[in-house]
């Protein structure tokens, strides 16, 4: 049986192109494939309607642990967890396509890049989509650009940025979930090093770039403490932020095959607390994110910066805004 919903002929699609890609490199155990595309541009469901997005890569080589994203390879017949950052896909770029829908949205309307993978992981480095992506963006007006990354590459991009925020409105919102770097190299294994997306977030801040932090997600015992909150949110200050926010751990079934043997093998005391709150129910209710809520708000108080940029960046998490 190909897909469980034989309804969808999205799916079919998808997996019929992905299945058709050419391979573009292997390396170790990462093969990097092309994606025919019919579209750049995506649209947010639900509440999230409103929102355009755009993910140059489909998979995402940072491979953390906690990430929500891994399901999507399951549209393409890829039902290991472990091959979402393991197979990645490139989308094969065609400039005047991506402007032509570019040029379909209207003044004032939003766009998110990396909703649903990470634009600036390794592939960028090689296959450079984004950067090509952001430099047909320069040539537009009127539009509000968000990126969100856990990547320092963004700062190579920092003078396109600018580019595009003189006609356009910029911010970058950079992921640091904990400034602990070993802890860090534990749960998003082929991310940049905390210290190395500060330095980001500094060089980008330096030429005006707006940039926020978010400390998402927070887990509870493994980095949710006030002083591990505090650590991101002070460094976010003093390289120049101008907004953090920090909201609680989800985790979808797909993302649990993942995180419990994870947590199994690091965290041994956690796992059966985890599982008794989490397999019920993907997200946590009541006292807990209530309780992180404050405790961020606290912190936020002592660093007089505001949450986020609540117009732009959609509340909660990135989990409605695949494309
Ligand atoms: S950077 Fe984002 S998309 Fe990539 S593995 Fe981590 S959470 Fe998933």
């Amino acid at each position: 049986m190909l897909f469980d919903d034989h309804s969808s002929p999205e799916l079919v699609g998808i997996a019929r192109l992905a299945a058709a890609s050419e391979l573009l490199e292997s390396k170790k155990q990462v093969e990097y494939l092309e994606l025919e595309t019919r579209r750049f541009i995506g649209r947010g469901s639900g509440r999230m309607r409103s929102i355009f997005t755009l993910n140059p890569y489909r998979g995402c080589e940072f491979g953390c642990k906690y990430c929500f994203a891994r399901y999507a390879h399951e549209f393409m017949e890829l039902r290991d967890p472990e091959l979402f950052e393991r197979k990645i896909y490139a989308k094969r770029f065609q400039a005047p396509w991506f402007r032509d829908e570019l040029r379909r949205l209207k003044a004032g309307e939003t766009i998110w890049m990396g909703t649903a993978t990470d634009a600036y992981q390794p592939a960028e480095r090689r296959f450079r989509i984004t950067r090509r992506m952001l430099e047909v963006f320069a040539g537009e007006r009127g539009l509000i650009l968000g990126i969100t990354t856990k990547s320092d590459l963004v700062a190579r991009d920092a003078e396109l940025l600018v580019r595009i925020g003189r006609k356009n409105s910029v911010s970058v919102h950079l992921t640091i979930t904990t400034l602990d770097e070993a802890l860090a190299r534990l749960l998003e294994p082929r991310a940049p090093r905390p210290a190395l997306r500060v330095a980001a977030l500094r060089r980008l801040t330096d030429v005006g770039v707006r940039v926020g932090v978010l400390a998402h997600p927070i887990m509870p015992l493994i980095n949710d403490s006030e002083k591990s909150i505090e650590a991101v949110c002070a460094a976010a200050v003093a390289n120049g932020a101008s907004s953090f926010s920090a909201n609680p751990l989800f985790l979808k079934p797909c993302s649990q095959q993942v995180f419990f043997p994870f947590l199994e093998q690091h965290f041994p005391h956690l796992l059966r607390r985890y599982k008794e709150r989490f397999q019920a129910n993907a997200f946590l209710k009541g006292h807990y994110p209530e309780m992180i809520r404050e405790r961020v708000q606290k912190v936020l108080s002592r660093y007089k910066l505001p949450p986020r940029e609540s117009a732009e960046w959609p509340p909660g998490d990135q989990l409605d805004l695949f494309g």
